[in-house]
């Protein structure tokens, strides 16, 4: 495969008069050193100090989110939370509603207890040893080396997704790197091309390298100074390296969700802790087996129904499988009792920022901008009427 053309504006991608040299690993650390230098990226809010809680905190939100999305979340957990200490004696519902559209808000859970953690096992302390680091909630083997790195200097090996593209690439790896093989063979690789001087530029380099020149789409091939030694390159299997995961088809799960509404305010159910959206505030959920009929008995208990409406369908897809979602709208004319535990009335105008999974965000927002459901009480949203 043909690399792109250089783009225009862009920083060379190597000091020019340096010969990439792969015959020992030493040169592949000591070239993305060079190019960090010159074209990496040096002013992300969490860099220029050593400090470990800041770190962390950006190594869990960057983990399966880009450098871009997380700067705002950042800034404002740490504005909200300027130290472990005072994450760690948040409300978990509030560190929820501040993750909200992060997504993968295990990491919102695993984040507060490890906060918890490094306050009552640390005294508020983060260890340096990436081995008691991968130990804490939501701290893997590579975010653990990352936190080490740029906190302490240690000299330890990351391995997140940038950095198997870019070994299976330059290196040629074979196979799937989520198999138990391709995975430990490149560890092995990320451990024996460890500089051992500047191990922050070189991390930092790497990290930049995959994120921004030799990226999943359209890598900036003929502006790379690994091409002449490139596997992917030299072999036109650019494309092809890293392997896909095997394709497979995921089971379908189909559920019935409710939108229970009166004068502007939805019910809500609190998630249990653990399985999907755990923790999370949602819809009330049936089996599809359960048909509508319980949708409308389940309204009935808690007011008097005026309207039944059936919203259009949405899927999610979740790592196993596809959750199908029909979903019924009930208004009711009067509303009996108040919420029992565990329940929420939730004023739709507050859906954007609550602690919702981000599919019903999506819903209730879109229905917050139908006037008649918002607000009026007895109208109900577009949709095929029973
Ligand atoms: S490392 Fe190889 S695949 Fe990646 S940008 Fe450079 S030449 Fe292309």
């Amino acid at each position: 495969m043909n690399g792109p053309p250089p783009q225009s504006g862009a920083k060379a991608a190597h000091p020019p008069g340096r010969e990439l040299d792969l015959q020992d690993n030493r040169g592949f650390a000591r070239h993305i050193i060079a190019w960090h230098k010159h074209a990496g990226r040096h002013d992300l809010p969490w860099q220029g100090r050593r400090e470990a809680y800041r770190i962390w905190l950006s190594e869990i939100m960057l983990q399966q989110t880009q450098v871009a999305a997380v700067k705002g979340y950042y800034a404002r957990f740490l504005a909200a939370y300027p130290t472990v200490e005072a994450l760690a004696a948040a409300p978990e519902e509030r560190v929820l509603e501040l993750w909200s559209g992060l997504g993968y808000y295990s990491r919102a859970r695993n984040l507060h207890a490890c906060a918890r953690q490094i306050v009552q096992q640390y005294q508020g302390v983060f260890p340096t040893d990436p081995k008691r680091l991968a130990e804490l909630p939501g701290v893997g083997r590579s975010t653990a080396a990352a936190v080490a790195v740029f906190s302490a200097g240690v000299r330890a090996a990351i391995l997140d997704g940038n950095v198997k593209r870019v070994l299976c690439r330059v290196f040629g790896v074979e196979g799937y790197p989520g198999t138990r093989a391709v995975h430990d063979r490149l560890w092995s690789l990320a451990e024996e091309l460890l500089p051992h001087n500047e191990i922050e530029a070189y991390t930092q380099g790497l990290m930049d390298f995959g994120a921004t020149l030799c990226t999943p789409r359209k890598p900036r091939c003929a502006d790379c100074f690994f091409k002449t030694r490139c596997v992917a390159w030299r072999d036109q299997r650019v494309a092809e390296l890293p392997f896909k995961k095997p394709s497979r088809t995921y089971p379908e799960r189909r559920v019935w969700m409710l939108v229970l509404h009166h004068a502007g305010e939805v019910l809500l159910l609190r998630r249990p802790a653990r399985g999907i959206w755990g923790g999370l505030w949602s819809l009330p959920e049936w089996p599809e087996e359960a048909t509508s009929a319980a949708a409308v008995s389940f309204a009935a208990l808690r007011g008097q129904v005026a309207t039944v409406a059936r919203l259009a369908p949405f899927n999610h897809g979740f790592t196993h499988y596809r959750l199908a979602v029909e979903v019924v709208a009930i208004d009711l004319a009067s509303r009996d009792g108040t919420a029992q535990p565990g329940e929420l009335w939730l004023d739709l105008g507050d859906a954007r920022g609550a602690a919702l999974p981000a599919p019903i965000k999506r819903l209730l927002v879109a229905l917050c901008s139908v006037s008649p459901l918002h607000g009026a009480g007895t109208a109900a949203p577009q949709g095929e009427r029973f």
